[in-house]
C-alpha cells in the first residue's frame, strides 16, 4: 500500500527539527532510519501530515568516549553499533545485540534512537540499554533533559518523549572493573523480532561474588522490563544462575502470538536468561566468549 499524502521537510539542526515539531505538533513525525515509520505509513497505521527528516542534522550520530563515559548519538545506525569495537570492549552486550537485530538491510538504515523512540515491546536496543541503566538525553524547546531509561518507556509504543522533543543522545557510564554484559535472543529466523531475549549487565567484587546486576527482558510485557527478583537471586558470594533464570521467567508476561504461546515463551525466557548470565559472568571473570 502507499502512504497517505504528506509534506516532507528536512531539518539541518536539532533546533530546526524542534521548531518544525513545535509548528506542526502531533501532525508531524520525525524520520530517522525509516525502518519502523515507513512500514507503518504504508500500512496506514501512521498518517503524519508532515515528515521531518533528521538525517542531515549534524552532530546527531557517532559514538564517543567522553571523560565521564560513552555518548552514542541517536542517529547512530545499528550497523555502526555492530562495528564499534572500542565501546564493545567495555560493553560486549552491544555487539551481541547489534548482530541479532533484524537483518543487514535494516541494520544499514535503522538507528538506535529511532528504535528507542519507537518503543516496541520486543526492542532489542530498549532491552539492552535497560540492562545497562543508560541515561537518555531528550531535547525540546526548553533545552535538554536527561531521563533514566527505567522511566523512559510508558507503554507499548509509548515513551515520555513530548511531541516537540527529540531523543538526541544515549549516555553510558564507564563500567567498573570485573564487569560483564551479554544479550541472548531467540528468534524464528533472520530479520525477526525476539520470541524471547534477555540482557544482563553485572559486576563482581574482588572475591568473585556479584555486587551489582541488572537483568532486562524483551517481548515479556508491554515494554522491555527489568526482572528485580532475578537480579536479587544473582547477588552475593555464590550467584545462583538457575534461580535467577527461574525468577526472570516468573517476571515475564509474554503475549501469545504467531511466535508461540505464553508457556513456551516463558520457558524460553528462562533458557535465554540463563545463557546471558553465564556469558556475562565469564566476561566479568575475564574469560572472553
Ligand atoms: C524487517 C524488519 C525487522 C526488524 N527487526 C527488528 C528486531 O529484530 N529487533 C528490533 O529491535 N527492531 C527490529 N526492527 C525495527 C528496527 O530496529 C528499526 O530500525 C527501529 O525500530 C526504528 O529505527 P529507525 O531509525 O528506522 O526509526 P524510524 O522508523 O525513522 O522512526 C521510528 C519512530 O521513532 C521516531 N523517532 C526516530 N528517531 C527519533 C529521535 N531521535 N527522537 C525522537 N523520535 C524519533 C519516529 O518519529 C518514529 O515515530 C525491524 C524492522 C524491520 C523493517
Amino acid at each position: 500500500m502507499l502512504p497517505r499524502p504528506f509534506e516532507y521537510v528536512s531539518a539541518q539542526s536539532v533546533g530546526e527539527a524542534i521548531s518544525f515539531l513545535a509548528r506542526y505538533g502531533r501532525d508531524a513525525k520525525l524520520l530517522a532510519g525509516g525502518q519502523s515509520l515507513i512500514p507503518l505509513m504504508k500500512l496506514r497505521l501512521a498518517a503524519p501530515k508532515v515528515v521531518v527528516d533528521i538525517n542531515r542534522v549534524a552532530g546527531l550520530g557517532g559514538i564517543q568516549d567522553d571523560r565521564g563515559g560513552w555518548v552514542i548519538g541517536a542517529l547512530t545506525r545499528h550497523r555502526e553499533m555492530e562495528r564499534a569495537t572500542a565501546i564493545q570492549k567495555e560493553f560486549p552486550i552491544l555487539g551481541d545485540t547489534a548482530v541479532t537485530l533484524a537483518d543487514p538491510l535494516v541494520r544499514n538504515q535503522g538507528t538506535v534512537g529511532g528504535a528507542l523512540a519507537h518503543a516496541d515491546p520486543a526492542s532489542d536496543w530498549g532491552t539492552t540499554f535497560l540492562a545497562l541503566g543508560a541515561q537518555l538525553e531528550l531535547q525540546g524547546p526548553k533545552g535538554p533533559r536527561r531521563v533514566l531509561i527505567d522511566s523512559f518507556f510508558r507503554d507499548a509504543f509509548l515513551t515520555v518523549l513530548a511531541p516537540n522533543e527529540i531523543l538526541t543522545k544515549i549516555h553510558l557510564a564507564h563500567p567498573g572493573p570485573r564487569s560483564g554484559s551479554a544479550y541472548s535472543k531467540l528468534k524464528r529466523k533472520t530479520g525477526d523480532f525476539a520470541t524471547a531475549a534477555t540482557g544482563v549487565a553485572l559486576t563482581l567484587n574482588e572475591q568473585g561474588g556479584v555486587s551489582g546486576a541488572r537483568i532486562a527482558l524483551a517481548a515479556a510485557g508491554p515494554t522491555p522490563i527489568r526482572a528485580p527478583k532475578a537480579e536479587q537471586a544473582l547477588m552475593g558470594d555464590r550467584p545462583d544462575v538457575a534461580a535467577a533464570a527461574q525468577a526472570a521467567a516468573r517476571a515475564a508476561r509474554p503475549p501469545k502470538d504467531l511466535r508461540g504461546g505464553t508457556d513456551y515463551k516463558t520457558a524460553m525466557v528462562e533458557v535465554h536468561t540463563y545463557r546471558a548470565i553465564e556469558r556475562a559472568l565469564e566476561r566479568a571473570r575475564g574469560r572472553k566468549r
